[in-house]
């Protein structure tokens, strides 16, 4: 019986701090609003692949994990690692590219889970200035893919808020998405950890607006049945569903495919609806849904945490590895 009484007072002592850190640690709408307007600006010129205008996007986000308390793990002590080198651009040929990523790392505190890495990534650039539609030239990205730059953001501070998780987490901002993910086949061949310790990739693009294919509150991770990454995030809260577009090869066409086929577990999480605004100028804050992204992004914190603490390493289904 006493210790029943204990147990009593523990559990409603814990579950108070529980629920005190949770409302600490939840997302921030005005931290979301903030930033987008800040990365979907027209002062940011859509961001433009390897340009100047891509460069002040990953100043940017350096400064956010400086200030979130991520410590820098690009060149030379800082967040920014540089990239330049040749690559082949498919029709045009091998050309000289110059991009770069922004890499922030959140060390894990467990000494036997410290070396196991979960990278939590989006793309920093979009199209830039561009042909003109309707009179507007600016290319924002304001959902492809400031929104899921904006989800990384609120994952590192809810996973930096008091102790570190066990495993350690990298954030990456890739450069050069747009024109073909030169930053993100760099940062393959120049990783801050060995790729054998990142056990899973979430990237996140394009969660600025609902899905009208899935439920109000869902999001949808590409290639869900090939690993039972999603399925177990998805029993541990996420509400992650299979992509409903499987005609528009979604997997193969964000940054986790050439993580993928170097076999690390990698998906991207998305409610991209096709709406007609994708790659447009109307891609704007405008057309963005801040109730669905501020959901949308509160929905993973529970399960990204979870990951970024338990020892779940996820496997390809047999036959499903890229
Ligand atoms: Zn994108």
């Amino acid at each position: 019986m006493a210790i029943r009484i204990k147990l009593f007072l523990f559990c409603s002592l814990f579950c108070f701090v529980t629920a005190a850190s949770a409302q600490q640690s939840s997302v921030d709408s005005a931290q979301i609003r903030g930033a987008m307007e800040f990365l979907a600006s027209d002062a940011l010129q859509g961001r433009g692949s390897g340009g100047h205008d891509e460069l002040l996007a990953a100043a940017y986000l350096a400064s956010q994990l400086r200030e979130i308390g991520i410590q820098p793990a690009g060149d030379d002590g800082g967040y920014i690692q540089n990239v330049s080198a040749e690559f082949d651009f498919y029709r045009e040929g091998k050309k000289q590219w110059n991009t770069r990523n922004v890499i922030g790392k959140l060390q894990g505190r467990d000494e036997k889970l410290k070396d196991q890495v979960i990278l939590l990534t989006a793309h920093l650039d979009h199209l830039g200035v561009g042909k003109p539609v309707d009179g507007d030239n600016i290319y924002n990205g304001a959902d492809d893919d400031a929104s899921g730059c904006v989800a990384v953001l609120q994952l590192a501070r809810a996973l930096a808020h008091k102790k570190a998780p066990r495993r350690t987490v990298l954030f990456v901002f890739f450069g050069s998405e747009e024109t073909g993910g030169q930053g993100n086949l760099y940062f393959l061949q120049h990783p801050p950890v060995p790729l054998k310790n990142i056990v899973a990739n979430l990237e996140f693009e394009m969660i600025g607006r609902a899905d009208t294919a899935v439920k109000p509150d869902e999001l949808w991770l590409t290639g869900f049945d090939r690993s039972n990454l999603g399925p177990e995030l998805a029993k541990h809260g996420a509400k992650l569903v299979a992509d409903p577009h499987p005609g528009q090869s979604f997997f193969q066409r964000s940054d986790n495919y050439a993580l993928a086929k170097q076999g690390i577990v990698a998906h991207t999480v998305s409610s991209f609806g096709l709406h007609k605004d994708y790659h447009r100028p109307s891609d704007d804050v405008s057309h963005i849904d801040f109730n669905h992204m501020k959901e949308a992004i509160h929905s993973m914190l529970g399960p990204v945490k979870w990951l970024a603490n338990s020892k779940f390493k996820p496997e390809w289904v047999e036959g499903k590895k890229p």
